[in-house]
Order: C-alpha cells, then structure tokens, then sequence
C-alpha cells in the first residue's frame, strides 16, 4: 500500500490525508489505526545504524535523525502527528510539544540571545506576554510591541527602534513574534505588512505567530509571508477539551534549531497525546465548520438582542482597517468571539450564572460551548489601564461556540440574557 498524497498529479486534500498518511498498516500487523508505541528507546539494526542516528541527533550531519533512537528526540506517534500537522499548514516541517506553551517557549529560546530583542504583538495570550516579559528578561532579552491592527508606517516605526535596542544592548532583533487573532478582542494583525515591512528593514529574523484561533482551517499565515506557526493543541485541533499539547511548523531551516533545544530540554509530545491528536485530526476540518456555522447563527441572534451592546465577532467587523486585514488573511469568521453586555461585571456574572447548556470555563476549541468573565478570570492580574487599553471592559464575556445544535444554544443565551 502506498502513501499517495496525489491521485494522477491531484494534490489531496488535507482532511483525506488525515485518515492515513504517515502510518504504513503493514509494518505494524496490519493494524489499520496506528498503534500507541509505549517505549522509552528503540533498538538499532546495527552499530553503525546507532552511529548514523546519533550523528543525526547532535547536528554532526544535517537533516535530523533518520531513525528512531530515544523518545525525548522522536518516536512514531510524534512523527505521524507532526507529518499530518505539516500539511494543514502547508508546511515542510512541524514538530510536536507538551503544551502550547512549551512550544512557544521553547522557540523563543531557540532564537533569543543576551542583547536580543523581540517585536511582538498586542495583545498576546497572557502566558506567552509574561514569558518576553518576566523570564526572558532576566536572561538579557528585551522586547518592544505593537498593538494588532497597526499599520505598514506603524510596524516600520517599531522596528526601527527594535533595530536602534538591539543596537544599544549588543544583540539583534530575534524575531517578530505575532498573534492574530488577539484574545478576548479578536483584534487581527496584518501578516503581509508585517513581512513587508520585515524585509524592507533588512532584517532576517523569523515572523512566528500564534495561529491557535482561526487554525489550520480558516487562516494560513504561510501563505501570508509568516515563516513559522504555533499552535495550542490544546483548543480546536485536540477540539474535545480532553487534553493539552502544541505544536510549531514551517521550514526545516526555522524547526532544525528547535528540535536541537527540544532533544535537550525535553517537552515533546507523549505517544497517548500524539494518538489522541491524530484522531482529532480526522475530524477538526467537520468539528470547525460545524462551530464556525453555529457561531455565526448565534451571533446573528445576539446581534439584534436589546441586552447586547456589541459583539468582538470576526463575522461582524465593524472597523474597514481590520475588515480589510480579514478580507486578504481569514477564510472564516470562527467560533470564539466577546459578547458585550448592556451593564457591568453584575450583569455578566448573572447571564453566566444562568446558562444552562454552554459552561462556564476558560479554554475554547472545544466540542462544546464555553463561556467565561476575562476581567475577572483569565485577565484579572493585567493591569487596569493595560486591560482598558485592550478593550476589556467589564461587560466583556467572551464565548467558544461548540458543535452542540445551533437553535438549543440560541434557546440557552435567550433565556440567559432574560436573567439579565
Ligand atoms: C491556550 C493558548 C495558548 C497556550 O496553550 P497551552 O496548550 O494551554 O499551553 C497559547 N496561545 C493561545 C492563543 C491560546 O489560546
């Protein structure tokens, strides 16, 4: 049997790939699901196949291993799932993590020096802004941000004077780091400027962003000029909020260095996870477009609801600078979006408090509806002009929209905001 990824010079579509590319039945038992591979390390035909491996392992000769050797490096799992990642991105390389934040923390490692400073984008998941900020610091790394949504002037303006930091602290600028959509106020960030704007300033550092919103279905920073994508396993991809993992892909010359620092920290995906996910994949393009298409019926009902001051819905943009940045990046709207409520914290603890289908949790991606209170809840440490700054009031819910049936979640926010 053969692994084909065309039939007669057709490229095949992702979600037909999911089904079986990677995995050859024949080499284990005939086994038509891969098989969960529980081993710690993995025997050599030969000592000089073990010498191969290893040259492989340290860098001594290019390309990564060719074998499987020890599962801190690689083991089968972990490979089928990073090759399955890779094609949703279209991607030459993707490799596989503990958690979403080992992934990005890993990368920045990899590409951050003393002196170095890092560009990124504002707001960020608030793990990853307190990473640059608090601990890469204290290893000599500064950072200088932007909000999302700026402009080609803006972003040229900010890497001068990353360029100008750098110059003062001894380092360079290590990368532009990006996160599109922002959370909780989907504020969309201009991948082309970005990457226009990088290469107009000579620099020659990655742009990596955090895609974990809107992907791998309904935005491909790829295509887009981003060099590397990062992901939260963890939400729409794992998608029945049962486990937590992160991936990163893009060109093997961006992974290569990663994958040394990750055969040395460690943080690879276990064989279970990297099962789990492989299943998840075959469903993930089904699972988001059914959310997708439920959030844009709820939206279109709290839209018109007299309770409802606003919604931060990618379906809905209000402003044409990010309606114009949605037009040339997003293929979907996608089902996490803020709901602003006619009031304050009073009134949106009661409208969670009421909700009868939808739960009230944090995370997204998930199979089901989650709703939650940012201000208090997952921001509820950032700073009060900081939080204003980014837009998060304390009317702000911010809501997942899962796959349940759309006129029952409708029923429930009704009633929920009749509580109200
Ligand atoms: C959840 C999340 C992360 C962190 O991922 P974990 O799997 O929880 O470590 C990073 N970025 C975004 C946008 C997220 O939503």
């Amino acid at each position: 049997m053969s692994d084909a990824t065309t039939i007669n010079g057709r490229p095949l579509k992702p979600s037909t790939l999911m089904m079986g590319h990677g995995f050859d039945p024949v080499l284990s038992e005939g086994s038509l699901k891969p098989p969960i591979f529980l081993t710690s390390t993995f025997a050599f035909p030969s000592a000089a196949d073990g010498k191969r491996h290893f040259e492989g392992i340290t860098g001594k000769r290019p390309g990564g291993a060719d074998g499987l050797v020890y599962s801190r490096f690689n083991a089968p799992n972990q490979e089928i799932l990073e090759d399955r990642l890779s094609i949703w991105d279209g991607a030459e390389d993707a490799l596989s993590f503990s958690s979403g934040m080992t992934a990005i923390c890993v990368l920045l490692l990899t590409y951050a020096s003393q002196g170095d400073v890092i560009v990124h984008s504002g707001p960020l998941y608030a793990a990853t802004e307190g990473f640059v900020a608090k601990w890469m610091s204290r290893w000599g790394v500064s950072y200088v941000d932007f909000p999302a949504g700026a402009t080609r002037e803006q972003i040229d303006a900010v890497l001068d004077r990353a360029k100008a930091q750098a110059a003062e602290n001894g380092g360079k600028v290590a990368m532009v780091y990006l996160e599109s959509p922002g959370n909780p106020t989907n504020a969309l960030v201009d991948v082309e400027a970005v990457r226009a704007a990088v290469d107009a300033a000579g620099l020659d550092c990655p742009i990596a962003i955090d895609n974990t919103f809107l992907g791998p279905l309904w935005q491909r920073p790829l295509e887009h000029g981003a060099d590397i994508v990062c992901y939260s396993l963890t939400k729409y991809v794992g998608g029945h909020s049962d486990l937590v993992a992160g991936s990163i892909a893009g060109a093997k010359k961006w992974m290569d260095p990663v994958r040394m620092l990750r055969n040395t920290m460690g943080g690879i995906c276990d064989p279970n996870t990297a099962w789990m996910l492989c299943r998840s994949l075959e469903t993930v393009e089904l699972r988001m477009q059914r959310a997708g298409d439920n959030a844009a019926k709820v939206c279109e009902f709290l839209s018109k609801h007299p309770k409802v001051e606003g919604l931060g819905y990618l379906g809905m943009i209000k402003d044409a600078r990010q309606q114009d940045i949605y037009d040339r990046h997003c293929l979907g709207a996608g089902s996490t979006f803020s709901l602003l409520l006619r009031g304050g914290e009073a009134e949106c603890f009661r409208f969670l408090d009421a909700l009868k289908i939808a739960k009230l949790a944090v995370s997204l991606g998930g199979t089901e509806t989650l709703a939650s209170h940012p201000a208090s809840m997952t921001h509820l440490s950032v700073p009060d002009e900081r939080k204003a700054a980014l837009g998060i009031g304390d009317n702000l819910i911010r809501i997942s929209i899962g796959i349940e049936d759309p006129d029952d979640l409708i029923a429930d926010f009704e009633q929920a905001l009749e509580a109200v």
